[in-house]
């Protein structure tokens, strides 16, 4: 399948990991927003928020739990933000679902 992030998953395309299990991976946004930009993606191929349904949910409270122990360990004391853009409107540029974790400054709310 032609999907940037199956490709990074499967090491085609390299990446900088922060974490990896059966059912997740995690690695440093290219472009960061933020002194911290982690992406966390599921392996199974989901392309969108809008595609998740209850054969695919599992994933999605695990990638959240993935987060609260990354950001034990990585020191996020002051908080961080979990980010799912879906579609254009969205802002989704990769159609591979993604969560955007960002840390290490005062974000703006709302967004632009
Ligand atoms: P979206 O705009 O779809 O919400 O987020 C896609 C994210 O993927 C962007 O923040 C972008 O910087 C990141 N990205 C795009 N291509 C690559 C890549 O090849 N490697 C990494 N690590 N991040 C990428
Ligand atoms: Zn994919």
């Amino acid at each position: 399948m032609d999907c940037l992030f199956c490709k990074i998953i499967a090491g085609e395309i390299p990446s900088t990991k922060v974490y990896e299990d059966e059912t997740v991976y995690a690695f440093r946004d290219i472009s960061p927003q933020a002194p911290e930009h982690i992406l966390i993606i599921p392996k199974l191929h989901i392309p969108s928020p809008a595609h998740i349904d209850e054969t695919n949910s599992a994933v999605i409270a695990h990638i959240f739990e993935v987060a609260a122990k990354l950001a034990k360990e990585l020191g996020f004391v002051n908080g961080y933000r979990m980010v799912a853009n879906c579609g254009e409107d969205g802002g989704q540029t990769v159609g591979h679902l993604h969560f955007h974790m960002l840390a290490g400054r005062l974000l703006a709310w709302p967004p632009g």
